[in-house]
């Protein structure tokens, strides 16, 4: 039987819903809109993408969005001196560098441009002082990709209390953040990373699995228990034809897409997953949309955090 779709667009449309009257009410009543700064460092060209569409949908939403840009072979200095000014702006509520950040500035760069943003305009949630509040259940600013899971789950009415959960990956932005929205919400959790050992048995004790690995296919049937609820955050662009011809039918759509553009972004669950599953979040259309939107709510809440009228 196939999976009833986890529907992440319909889900972010309810949400940006909910966001653009009260980002009016906020404007109304400030006599500025919620401000968001991006920081695009390079010419990456799929964060080129991420950062248009981020600017498109702040600017639909109502709010202000402003992009400040940097050369690729700018020095972390001048990244870090960028984000002193945004931590500084008034009209800037919330704070966006956009990653990955070119090698060039270093190993530890990302940590160093989290570390110095305010805290309270931080709307990705990966400053420590709001990993440490999510840690103990009173963040306001959580990541957003997570966040946006958790919202999928709720809204599609999917019950996480007393679940068993399993989280494949384990990084600071989205397996860790994900585990702990989880646990927060009464779930039993488990994270699994490239060291668990027996990880198909493992996931396939799960009620609820995440995926967020990066690794093209890599959830097969094998690790999903008949029924469980699987959302898929794995996004790869895959133009290697022998994994999209291992993948997809010849028939299917993704198939048509690969043919006509030369890549696809493939998620890390195998497409037969959506015949042992309940429900299941596809990719694209899943997890992608609800970033976004997650990311409007949280300039949002700053915004209104830092003016004192946080609901
Ligand atoms: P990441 O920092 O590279 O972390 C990947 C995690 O997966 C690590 O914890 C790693 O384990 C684990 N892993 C890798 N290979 C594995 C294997 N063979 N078996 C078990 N675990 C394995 O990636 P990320 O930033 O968390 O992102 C994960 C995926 O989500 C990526 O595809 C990314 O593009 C996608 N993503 C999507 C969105 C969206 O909006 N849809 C947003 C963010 C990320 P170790 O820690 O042991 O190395």
């Amino acid at each position: 039987m196939a999976a009833r779709v986890l529907d992440g667009a319909a889900v972010a449309n309810a949400i940006r819903a909910e966001v653009g009257p009260a980002v009016a009410a906020f404007t109304a009543r400030a006599g500025r809109p919620p401000g968001l700064g991006i920081v695009l460092v390079g010419d990456d060209p799929a964060s080129e993408i991420y950062v248009r569409s981020k600017l498109k949908s702040a600017a639909d939403a109502g709010l202000r969005a402003d992009l400040m840009r940097l050369p690729a072979g700018a020095p972390l200095d001048d990244l870090l001196a960028v984000v002193e000014q945004l931590n500084h702006s008034e009209p800037h509520d919330g704070i966006l560098v956009q990653s990955p950040l070119p090698a060039a500035m270093g190993p530890d760069a990302e940590r160093r441009v989290f570390d110095i943003i305010r805290p309270d305009k931080d709307v990705d949630g990966f400053h420590p002082a709001n990993v440490g509040l999510l840690v103990q259940n009173r963040a306001t600013l959580a990541a957003c990709t997570p966040s946006g899971v958790i919202e999928l789950l709720e809204r599609s009415h999917v019950t996480i209390a007393g679940s068993r959960a399993v989280v494949i990956g384990r990084s600071d932005i989205v397996g860790k953040p994900m585990a702990l929205l989880l646990l927060h919400r009464h779930a039993t959790v488990t994270i699994c990373h490239s060291r668990t050992k027996d990880l198909a048995a493992v996931a396939a004790e799960a009620d609820i699995l995440v995926a967020a690995i990066g690794r093209p296919g890599f959830v097969t049937p094998a690790f999903v228990k008949a029924g469980a609820v699987v959302v898929d955050v794995g996004t790869t662009q895959v133009s290697d034809r022998a994994v999209v011809e291992r993948l997809f039918a010849p028939d299917s759509k993704r198939r048509e897409v690969f043919e006509r553009r030369g890549s696809i972004v493939v998620g890390d669950v195998h497409p037969a997953v959506a015949e042992v599953a309940g429900a299941l979040s596809p990719v694209p259309g899943g997890v992608g949309p609800l970033t976004i939107a997650m990311l409007l709510k949280n300039t949002l809440r700053a915004a209104q955090q830092r003016a004192g009228w946080a609901g």
